[in-house]
């Protein structure tokens, strides 16, 4: 072990936490709002830095409501259930832990003033506001407040990502020599766009850190078994040992394992997949992130110590410096600056219903390997990394017109790390391109030659990526063609896709491929 690591053992086990940061006053963020009265923590505000001091007084509300008027997977009740119980539990006297039907139920219990930061979702939001007793607090769990990014917006001609992040970086010295970027480049893209290594099923990469489950999960096991007998919850997905963090002891371990081990393999392969190997070199840590449990920021500096200290290449640390404090805080000020109406485009006019082997995570219905292995690792975990999400899941949907707003739906219910504010733009915006281009440039749709390039599936399939038409048609690449076909008018005006369009014009056999298509419809591949 060099010097180097030495260094990094130190640093790892110090106390760095972001109000460090913060009163070093040299990163630009703004200080916290701090309120008196007892801090009510929503189930995805459990970590430290949602109090104002260590012993304030907090409430935890564990509302069962939520969990019976939808289907959600049943690992992420058990995440969110466990998170909240896990924090009472470590909390004691200082938390008044109400469980209750409904959150209205629960206010009706507590005495005197209570603060709370904003929650994350809309209909969250508004209901504290209409509560007399609450006083509401500005968000906190992102790195940049929403008045800084507004003031942002109001310059820029489309709210572009990259300008955001290097918005970002300046702001918060992140990467930087100087005025410059480290390394004298804003993005590593192009080194971090590889496919998966020739011959290898999986990566060369220490496992994630996994926990062991104690008797609170045991009791969460136990609640979830009996509401799912007495018929007042039900659940997709499989249930099995719990894979994430939901303390911030636990979380800070899951952490300390990715900076040493699979950081410094993040970028690279950020894009690939291979079949053996869900979770190649991701971090696993979004489910605890947005429990609250880490900061981004914190997380992102910690990124950049790894960095100066020879512990981790620059294109893994931009990577996932990136991802931090870029996609992560710009979907989330996306999902408040464009107002209510988001969540209700539909600019590609979509209205299929999404089939019930998808929703109720049925991969064993489907022969394409992609889908199939994507699907039961739904099924199976509750989580996919962002290339299965984007190009298999939602480039499907997408391919046969399913409704945005359903498609959002079951992301949200199926993923452990699914929030109202995360999914909204991920699928309206990022996914199936129904805010008609307002985050992305152009629709994410591709043929089964994307995920040829980038996965070890295909040749495990029964259809081929090249065929479009008969037996062996790829749905893939089948369905990026009546995706064309059925928008083309809707997306003739987009630069970007002009010439997909007119490699649809060239297609001899493309009646006969259409009308397959439509045929098939959404079933199974
Ligand atoms: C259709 C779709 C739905 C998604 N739904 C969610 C979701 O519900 N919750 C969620 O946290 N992420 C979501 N993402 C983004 C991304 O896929 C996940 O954050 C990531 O796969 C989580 O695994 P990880 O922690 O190993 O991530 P890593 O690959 O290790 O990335 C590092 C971190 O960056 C952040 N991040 C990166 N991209 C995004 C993004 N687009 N939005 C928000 N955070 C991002 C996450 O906190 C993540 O932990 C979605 C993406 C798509 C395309
Ligand atoms: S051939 Fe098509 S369906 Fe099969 S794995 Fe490849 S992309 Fe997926």
């Amino acid at each position: 072990m060099g010097a180097t690591r030495i260094a990094f053992a130190d640093f790892a086990q110090s106390d760095f936490g972001w109000l460090k940061r913060l009163d070093s006053g040299s990163t630009g963020k703004v200080m916290s709002v701090r309120g008196s009265g007892r801090r009510w923590c929503f189930a995805d505000q459990l970590g430290p830095h949602f109090l104002d001091d260590a012993d304030q007084p907090v409430l935890l509300i564990e509302s069962r409501a939520a969990f019976e008027r939808r289907r959600f997977h049943r690992r992420k009740a058990h995440l969110v259930l466990s998170a909240i119980r896990h924090r009472a539990a470590e909390l004691g006297d200082q938390a008044l832990f109400i469980q209750a039907r409904t959150y209205r139920e629960a206010l009706d219990a507590v005495k005197g003033p209570i603060t709370v930061c904003q929650p994350t979702s809309r209909t969250a939001d508004r209901f504290v506001r209409r509560q007399p007793s609450v006083e509401v607090l500005p968000a906190r769990g992102f790195a940049t407040d929403r008045g800084t990014f507004e003031q942002w917006a109001e310059g820029q001609h489309g709210l572009l990502l990259e300008n955001f992040y290097r918005d970002a970086r300046r702001r918060f010295e992140l990467l930087m020599d100087g005025a410059d970027p480290t390394g004298s480049r804003w993005n590593f893209d192009a080194d971090n766009r590889q496919p998966p290594p020739k011959q290898k099923t999986r990566l060369d990469v220490t496992a994630p850190w996994f926990p062991v489950e104690d008797e609170i999960d045991e009791r969460v096991r136990a609640d979830l078994n009996r509401w799912e007998r007495d018929g007042s919850m039900s659940f997709v997905g499989r249930d099995g040992p719990r894979e994430f963090a939901v303390t911030r002891d636990e979380a800070q371990a899951a952490f300390d394992l990715f900076m040493r081990e699979r950081l410094p393999h993040f970028g690279p392969y950020e894009d690939a997949m291979l079949k053996a190997d869900p979770w190649m070199s991701h971090s696993l840590l979004s489910a605890p992130m947005n429990l609250g449990l880490l900061d981004p920021l914190e997380c992102a500096y910690a990124a950049q110590d790894a960095y100066r200290s020879g512990l981790a290449p620059l294109n893994s640390v931009e990577g996932y410096v990136r991802q931090l404090i870029g996609w992560r805080d710009y979907i989330w000020h996306v999902y408040w600056h464009f107002g209510d109406e988001y969540r209700r485009r539909n600019a590609l006019a979509a209205r299929k219903k999404v089939p019930s082997w998808f929703a109720e995570l049925d991969a064993d219905a489907v022969e394409a390997a992609c889908l199939r292995d994507t699907l039961a690792q739904v099924r199976d975990h509750g989580w996919v990394h962002h290339i299965p999400r984007l190009m298999v899941l939602s480039n499907f949907a997408m391919q046969r017109g399913w409704h945005p707003a359903a498609v959002t739906d079951w992301f949200h219910r199926c993923f452990v790390d699914g929030y109202d504010w995360v999914m909204v733009p991920n699928v309206i915006g990022m996914s199936q391109h129904a805010d008609g281009g307002l985050m992305a440039t152009k629709p994410y749709a591709s043929g089964g030659a994307y995920i040829d390039r980038m996965s070890d599936y295909c040749g495990q399939c029964r259809y081929d990526p090249k065929v479009r038409r008969g037996d062996c048609a790829c749905p893939f690449t089948a369905g990026y063609w009546w995706f064309l076909q059925r928008n083309r008018e809707r997306l003739a005006h987009n630069h970007r896709m002009s010439r997909p369009l007119a490699g649809l014009n060239r297609l001899a056999d493309l009646d006969e491929v259409i009308a397959q298509q439509r045929r098939l419809g959404s079933q199974p591949p």
